[in-house]
């Protein structure tokens, strides 16, 4: 049995294909590509310093760093 390329790619984009999220920061409803749950880079970040940072902080402080951090450059990208 052989399986031309066509046919593997096809199968390939089939099973890569997008699946509905909802992320766990702000519950909303998201299109979550490979590994990615969150609704975007914002959550993400975080999430990330919920998890690095919730022992040591209140949720508030958390905002308060993020925004200090993204304020600093650590978020490489543009503001918006
Ligand atoms: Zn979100």
């Amino acid at each position: 049995m052989t399986l031309d390329t066509s046919e593997l790619a096809r199968q390939l984009a089939a099973r890569r294909k997008p699946k509905q999220v909802i992320c766990p920061v702000c519950s909303t409803e998201a299109v979550g590509l490979g590994r990615r749950k969150y609704c975007g880079d914002r959550c993400a970040k975080l999430a990330w310093w919920r998890r690095h940072r919730s022992k040591a902080s209140e949720a508030a402080m958390d905002e308060a760093a993020l925004q200090a951090w993204e304020n600093d450059g650590g978020a490489g990208e543009a503001n918006r």
